[in-house]
């Protein structure tokens, strides 16, 4: 092998220095202190294990040390060097494009069928790419340049080489060669079992020798699959059987990515370990089912729940990831304003009464409701909820799920509900005549209802009540106010771009007068090329003051109740998605599809 050059500490420091992203004395004091922390860790390295090994995951690469010190970037105030902004710079010093790799754009075959895992691990290289016959790979280390030769003639391959951050790398490798390891493992397990070329025993083993969820490979595939699906932070995993194979798909942002293709005969024993895991019927294969799991992921409680339906080619699973951090958030950042969330909060203070929150499906219900009792809760009050099925489990909390297959029923529950004598209930959702009264009842009685309703807005929810026939004199007597609410896509910081609304999308919001500035995502490695990062909340308070209530007859008008509303200081939530164009968190596009 040709002699190389290496990478130390000091030149690496010295290059990020030249290249403006740290200061003089930045320089001086991180050459001292790598100098003591690369000499402790190449002692450690000679004299541990990890010399026999030598594996490259195992060694502290200088970029991670220079990381390690979280210093910030010069010129730059709260942005630090990190692995990557480093791994950027020495890629553009050495004359070599820089990946940051998207986990979710690479192809599990392209990664694994080329490289050889031992020599992927050993020398930190991925395939990340391949076309017209150039594989393209992602390294860690800019001067292995021999290293990559030596493969491209061993495996006959043309490459091309891209740099990228050890623990990008590192990642993928564990992922990719991990899961693919699995599935290859169980596959193999699979097909010599009918793969016997004696017909008798072939019909004999048939039907018993099938994989099963409890097979070590499944079991494992599995647990990469979700770990990958946590690390994306996917809100919900598909795994659907096609003809010939099983696709796995996660939704991230609100936007389906395809995942995996894995081996047919894998779809059943994969579905039958979650099924597994959720407590489900094994055998039950034709009738939908739910159930749920309760994991943990860095340290964190992740409440999956899980439901299987048949399809044409056999089952589908969708599991939903229900993280704490979303699911319970402080009501301050959640995307209120001043005025909504102090009337907002000044319902929760009420001893009694009903709060309705409202909105379709995806709305963020769930994780308003969540997060008001979180804010409510205390050693001195009784939480009850009943939820159809509960979204999370909270220890805090008192919660019932619906169970309708053995009569457990919302109103059921609720008709025995205030013995237990809650301070404080939470009703999943008011679908019905039965579950409006019971609400009611539990209000007149001196307790703190919160609940939702599918409706657009808030003055449409009153319409709502009284269409499920509520009489006009309790609503008013026990509602306290109604807030309806959406989420919006956010625009990503780091490709963030002004331009100026047109005359035509400034007659479609009837936006007059001036002109607008209004900002969008170009793309980019931060957000995936989508210009969006992370949702923001609208909401829509109506207070339920004297004006409201002297209005709630059986014959008023929708048009009645929004007009009176707005006297009374409504802003509407399309109001709101406009005021959040116009100062730069969401996109003119968002708030068409929102209010459209
Ligand atoms: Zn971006």
């Amino acid at each position: 092998m040709a002699e190389s050059k290496k990478l130390t500490f000091e030149n690496l420091a010295h290059l990020v220095e030249r290249r403006g992203l740290m200061t003089r004395e930045q320089l001086k004091d991180v050459l001292v202190r790598g100098k003591a922390q690369e000499s402790r860790l190449f002692s450690h390295h000679v004299s541990g294990v990890s010399r026999r090994t030598h594996s490259s995951s195992e060694y502290v690469s200088p970029a991670e040390i220079l990381a390690s010190f979280n210093l910030e970037i010069k010129d730059s105030p709260g942005n630090l060097l990190t692995e990557d902004v480093i791994t950027e710079a020495l890629a553009s010093a050495t004359g070599m494009p820089f990946l940051k790799i998207d986990p979710l754009k690479l192809d599990l075959r392209v990664v694994t069928d080329h490289i050889p895992r031992p020599f992927a691990l050993k020398n930190l290289i991925v395939a990340v790419e391949e076309s017209k016959g150039i594989i393209t790979v992602a390294v860690a280390d800019p001067f292995n340049e021999a290293l990559v030769n030596e493969l491209a003639t061993a495996r006959r391959l043309e490459i091309r080489r891209v740099l990228s951050s050890k623990n990008d790398i590192l990642k993928i490798l564990r992922e990719f060669y991990g899961f693919r390891a699995s599935v290859a493992a169980a596959e193999e397990e699979a097909s010599t079992s009918i793969d016997l070329g004696n017909l008798e025993q072939y019909f004999k083993l048939k039907g018993h020798q099938e994989l099963e969820g409890t097979d070590t490979h499944v079991v494992s595939a599995v647990e990469f699959l979700l770990n990958y699906a946590f690390d994306q932070h996917a809100s919900d995993i598909h795994i659907e059987p096609k003809r010939e194979t099983s696709l796995v798909r996660f939704r991230i942002d609100g936007v389906m990515h395809n995942i995996h293709i894995i081996p047919k005969q894998l779809h059943a024993p994969i579905v039958s370990r979650i099924k597994m895991l959720s407590r489900m019927d094994l055998a039950e294969k034709r009738r939908p089912q739910d159930g749920r799991i309760k994991t943990n992921f860095n340290n964190k409680d992740i409440e999956l729940r899980v439901s299987t339906v048949p399809v044409a080619f056999g089952e589908k699973v969708v599991v939903r990831v229900f993280d704490p951090d979303i699911l319970l958030q402080d009501l301050n950042s959640m995307g209120f304003y001043p005025r909504e969330l102090s009337l907002y909060n000044s319902f929760l203070r009420r001893p009694n009464g009903i709060i309705l929150v409202t909105g379709p499906t995806g709305s963020g219900k769930t994780t308003t409701l969540y997060s008001s009792l979180r804010s409510l809760s205390s050693p001195e009050v009784n939480i009850i909820t009943v939820e159809d099925p509960i979204e999370m489990v909270m220890e805090e909390f008192n919660q019932i799920g619906v169970q309708q297959g053995i009569g457990v029923s919302f109103d059921s529950i609720l008709r025995n509900i205030l013995r237990q004598d809650p301070d404080i209930i939470m009703i999943g959702e008011i679908r019905d005549r039965e579950t409006a009264d019971n609400a009611v009842q539990a209000a007149l009685t001196g307790h703190l209802v919160l609940s939702t309703l599918h409706t657009n807005d808030s003055p449409s929810t009153i319409i709502r009540l009284l269409d499920l026939g509520v009489p006009p004199f309790l609503i008013s007597a026990t509602v306290l106010g109604i807030m309806a609410q959406r989420l919006v896509r956010k625009i990503c910081p780091h490709c963030k771009k002004v331009r100026t609304l047109s005359q035509d999308e400034c007659d479609y919001l009837q936006l007059s007068g001036k002109s607008y500035a209004v900002w969008e995502g170009e793309g980019c490695k931060e957000c995936r090329g989508t210009g969006y990062k992370g949702r923001s909340g609208l909401f829509e308070v109506m207070d339920m003051n004297d004006k409201i209530k002297a209005l709630i007859t059986n014959s008023v008008e929708l048009a009645e109740v929004s007009r009176v509303a707005g006297l009374e200081g409504l802003v509407t939530l399309r109001e709101i998605a406009i005021q959040k164009m116009l100062e730069g968190v969401t996109t003119y596009e968002e708030v068409v599809s929102m209010t459209g």
